[in-house]
């Protein structure tokens, strides 16, 4: 089984981990079946946020008899300190644990640092004293605040997206976070669901001896998939190369990668799946995306008022209302039959 050790925290993980965001979207029962399967499978490593409802909840009721075999990461988006210690108390009691491994401040704009006159960093700080971290982590979508959190030395581990449509600065964050002996949590290595063959998603990161990546599991299909990569790792085809550089060419560059941090909408457009439309569509069955309510959905865009909310919250600096009307515009071609799939 290949494992990855997460920097200057010391922390091995099968380079298989646990992403618990999706188990918000399944009830507490089938929560903790796949949360209880990951772990008697070997899985270790458990990701989550205080943003992600009841994620936390639900890695406490599967995984608290076993809290010292696991690795626990969450995050706050605490914006002062006051908020910082709810965040984190409530970390604790969710997962009934009195410790973090690692505590994540959770896509922050700017890097938090000691002095800043938030009190954030030192909010972190005391907290390490206190036992109820072990070590501080950063993540976030944005390579700018990445770059200079690595740099900061500040952080022990940096979470960032990472598959295999990385451009040359994600790469060379990679190289950085080695470099600097920083742990490199690989986060939508499937792209958010555009890329569908997890095995060449595997083999690709495979590569990256440093880079432990993050599943998002919702269905026990797909943790049953993931695990068996730990029996048996995939490892690159040229089969697998060729769906690789044809998915580069069709995808790389300025497309929505469902992160949500442009929502809300004022006018209650579902941004995430609507900007990256022609994406879905094409590359997963299409019958899901045609129904009535994803039709309704979809003609929302027409109701876009260009406030530009959504474009400031980007990290991609997408523009957002551009890419709705170049999906909506291409769905209706779909719809009425002059675009075939
Ligand atoms: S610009 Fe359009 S899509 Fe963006 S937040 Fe405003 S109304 Fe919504
Ligand atoms: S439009 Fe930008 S902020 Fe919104 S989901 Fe896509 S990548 Fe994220």
């Amino acid at each position: 089984m290949k494992t990855v050790t997460l920097g200057s925290t010391g922390i091995v993980s099968p380079k298989n981990a646990f992403g618990a965001l999706p188990i918000q979207r399944v009830s507490e029962e089938e929560a903790c079946r796949l949360l209880r399967r990951a772990y008697e499978a070997g899985i270790t490593f458990f990701d989550t946020a205080n943003a992600y409802t009841d994620s936390e909840k639900k890695i406490g009721m599967a995984l608290a008899d076993v809290r010292d075999k696991i690795h626990i990461a969450t995050k706050t988006g605490a914006r002062n300190v006051e908020m910082f210690w709810q965040n984190l108390e409530n970390s604790l009691r969710m997962m009934k644990t009195d410790h973090i491994d690692i505590y994540q401040f959770h896509n922050p704009a700017v890097c938090p640092r000691p002095g800043d006159g938030t009190g954030l960093y030192e909010a972190a700080l005391e907290a390490k004293a206190q036992g109820k971290i072990l070590h501080i982590g950063i993540t976030n979508h944005r390579p700018a605040v990445a770059r200079e959190a690595v740099e900061s030395g500040l952080f022990e581990t940096l979470q960032f997206p990472f598959c295999y449509l990385a451009t040359e600065t994600d790469l060379e964050l990679v190289r950085l976070c080695r470099e600097r002996n920083v742990g490199f949590i690989a986060m939508k290595a499937l792209s958010g669901g555009l890329l569908s063959n997890a095995a060449a998603c595997y083999a690709w990161l495979d590569k990256f001896d440093n880079v432990l990546p993050i599943w998002g599991v919702q269905r026990e299909s797909e943790l049953e998939e993931f695990i068996s990569f730990m029996a048996d790792p995939p490892t690159m085809t040229a089969e697998m190369e060729s769906l690789i550089e044809k998915d580069r060419g069709e995808l790389i560059g300025s497309f929505c990668r469902s992160c949500g941090y442009c929502m809300p909408c004022p006018m209650g457009i579902m941004i995430p799946n609507c900007a990256r439309m022609s994406q879905l569509i094409r590359r997963s069955p299409s019958a899901p995306f045609l129904t009535p309510m994803w039709r309704e959905n979809m003609e929302k865009i027409e109701q876009c008022v260009g406030c530009g909310q959504c474009k400031k919250k980007c990290p991609y600096g997408l523009d957002i209302p551009e890419l709705l009307k170049e999906n909506l515009a291409d769905y209706r071609r779909i719809v009425s039959g002059e675009v075939s799939l």
